[in-house]
């Protein structure tokens, strides 16, 4: 096509995605009405083809070279694809994020030599004979999974070469992080249940047998509620656990501001957890030579990470020492040194391929000793939100027989002009 023909319905493309993004992209969702009311702009404001008025986009003392920029900018900062076809489907246009996803898409080549699919291309078709625009969705495989909603909508030509003659507008709306958003929200909620749902029916199980066969039992009555305590317990452990995670989740983008010494948080979890962890045969020693350890953090939340880690370790290490370890970490970047708090155990260690998955929610290696134990699963997810918040990092090492290590780093506060 000539070079003046593809500006001009370039320009048009440019002004119906002006309205599109107005209209429904800002707010994360485009239908029908949204490129019909685009398609309407175009032809009302008679830009195509004559390029002389244009209410819409640019001021009226715009050149139409202006305007072809601001139409070419405006695409090319449109991070969804955009491909603009002929009535016979050959591509006239198409912005960086459709060459990104389509790298075969080749201006005046037919857009079926690129993009195989067929509800697409039946889709345009549809659109010409009705004028009507559609949604389809179209999905890859390789080189990753992906989904996408496809707008199509008519490019009405009033004035141009083609007089007349409308071209079509594919918007592509990727659909994979909310699909897979989707997927995970069923997914805990499908776990949550089935974690409370077990409790429960164990308790409801022992008030049945308190009503009935046991009603006159004394010592069996005794036992059983000391049974439906523990798992009343874990729900309550569970409940906590969960709206904790929702509510570090919610201020997670909001990083702490309290002035905080990582030393006197991992002393004062020591003395709590101390008489504990000795009950279990488990011994806890802190190592924490060039206090303080001054960091931005918010106190009961890094109370938690302590806590969690070193329950852990008491928990699963298997007995021996358990060692908390403070220090400085040897810069990459000297402006920015960060704090290391390390919980180590001597026990059994975790086999390499669960390690990147404990973090997940309800993600345990083994669900038994978990739940014998008292855990929820949730544990090292609200370690890992926690620290995630504070603009640090975890890391976690284990090899079977060799123990394990979990490592939050964490920005040092104050110190940055000190380098
Ligand atoms: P839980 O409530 O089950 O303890 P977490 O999220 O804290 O949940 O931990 C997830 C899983 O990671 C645990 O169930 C356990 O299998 C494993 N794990 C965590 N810490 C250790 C450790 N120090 N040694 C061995 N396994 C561990």
């Amino acid at each position: 096509m000539a070079r003046g023909a593809r500006r001009s319905a370039w320009t048009g493309a440019g002004v119906a995605v002006a309205v599109l993004t107005g209209a429904g992209w800002t707010r994360g969702s485009l239908d029908a009405g949204d490129v019909a009311a685009a398609v309407l702009a175009v032809a009302v404001g008679g830009l195509i083809g004559g390029l002389r008025r244009s209410p819409v986009v640019a001021p009226p003392e715009s050149t139409a070279a202006e305007r072809h920029s601001i139409a070419e900018a405006l695409l090319a900062n449109i991070p969804d694809p955009v491909i603009l076809v002929d009535r016979r489907s050959v591509v006239i246009e198409v912005n960086p994020a459709a060459r990104a996803l389509l790298p075969t898409l080749k201006l005046r080549h037919p857009l079926s030599f690129a993009l195989r699919a067929p509800e697409i291309l039946d889709g345009i078709e549809e659109v010409l004979r009705t004028g009507q625009p559609l949604k389809t969705l179209y999905a890859t495989r390789v080189p990753t999974e992906r989904a996408f909603e496809v707008q199509i909508g008519a490019l009405p030509m009033p004035d141009g070469p083609m007089g007349g003659q409308p071209n079509v507008v594919l918007f592509l709306r990727d659909l994979t992080s909310a699909r897979r958003l989707e997927a995970m929200r069923v997914d805990f909620v499908a776990n949550a249940s089935h974690e409370l749902r077990t409790p429960l029916a164990s308790l409801l199980g022992f008030i049945e047998t308190l009503q009935g066969p046991a009603r006159a039992d004394a010592p069996a009555r005794e036992r059983f509620l000391g049974i439906m305590k523990t798992q009343a317990l874990r729900m309550t452990r569970l409940i906590d656990d969960l709206l904790s995670l929702s509510r570090i989740e919610l201020r997670e983008h909001v990083a702490p501001t309290q002035d905080v010494d990582l030393g006197q948080i991992v002393r004062q979890m020591v003395d709590t957890q101390g008489p504990l962890a000795r009950d279990r045969g488990v011994a806890l020693a802190v190592s924490a030579p060039d206090a303080p350890y001054p960091i931005l953090g918010d106190r009961d939340e890094l109370l938690r990470v302590v806590e969690n880690l070193v329950e852990n370790a008491v928990k699963y290490g298997g007995g021996g020492t358990v060692t908390i370890a403070l220090g400085r970490e040897t810069p990459a970047n000297p402006r920015k040194p960060r704090i290391v708090l390390e919980v180590r155990d001597e026990g059994p260690g975790i086999a390499p391929e669960h390690i990147p998955r404990l973090t997940e929610r309800f993600y345990r290696v083994d669900v038994a000793s978990s739940r014998a134990q008292g855990g929820t699963g949730l544990g090292l997810a609200i370690v890992k939100h926690i620290v995630n918040r504070h603009r640090g990092r975890l890391v976690i090492e284990s090899a079977p027989g060799k123990g394990t290590s979990v490592r939050a780093l964490l920005p040092e506060h104050g110190s940055e002009t000190l380098h």
